[in-house]
């Protein structure tokens, strides 16, 4: 076996686990009801304001640059690029599915694209909407798009979002 299908068979191993991990968290979602819905409201209201205001920081240079970019960064194993995507879907944990997942409307995740060594949400640019992304998709950037943008801003308001991240508790969603 070639090191590169060595890597590919063990990306699409972490994805299948990835995709049920990220069915029960669709789960839990639905089943968030009452006080413990409103607090999810809430800190998801946070969050997608912080989003926000990194993707304003961040859009213009990806719209320069990412669409004429020809080794795009959205695969699920790539080992030229130092985030690993295929052990979750969409880069998400159970605390950023839910921020994000709040009363959003997703498309619905082509799974298939795996066998494409891509990331299901990837459809000729990210599918979701721009304040719906997880924490580990909105914090990387290559080199050529950090020489587009201002990151003493965009680091300061990454500090940000994870402050809310961090300090958002599963546990009161279970309230
Ligand atoms: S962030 Fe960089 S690697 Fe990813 S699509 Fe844009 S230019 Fe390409
Ligand atoms: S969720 Fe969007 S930004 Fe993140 S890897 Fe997938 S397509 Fe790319």
């Amino acid at each position: 076996m070639s090191p590169t299908n060595g890597r590919m068979e063990k990306a699409i191993a972490d994805f299948k686990s990835a995709r049920e991990r990220f069915e029960l968290y669709e789960k839990f979602y639905l089943s968030v009801r009452g006080d413990a819905r409103r607090y999810l409201e809430s800190e998801s209201n946070t969050y997608k304001i912080a989003l926000r205001k990194i993707q304003a920081l961040i859009l213009p240079g990806i719209g320069k640059i990412c669409p004429v970019c020809e080794t795009q960064c959205c695969r699920l194993d790539d080992p030229e690029i130092s985030i690993y995507i295929a052990c979750t879907v969409g880069g998400f944990g159970l605390k950023d599915y839910l921020l994000a997942r709040c009363n959003a409307i997703w498309p619905d995740p082509r799974y298939e694209n795996a066998v494409k060594n891509l990331c299901p949400f990837w459809n000729s640019g990210c599918s979701l909407p721009t304040d719906c992304r997880s924490f580990l998709c909105i914090q990387f950037f290559c080199d050529k798009l950090k020489k587009n943008l201002d990151m003493r801003a965009v680091t300061e308001s990454l500090g940000k979002l994870r402050t809310i991240l961090d300090s958002f508790s599963i546990g009161k969603c279970m309230a």
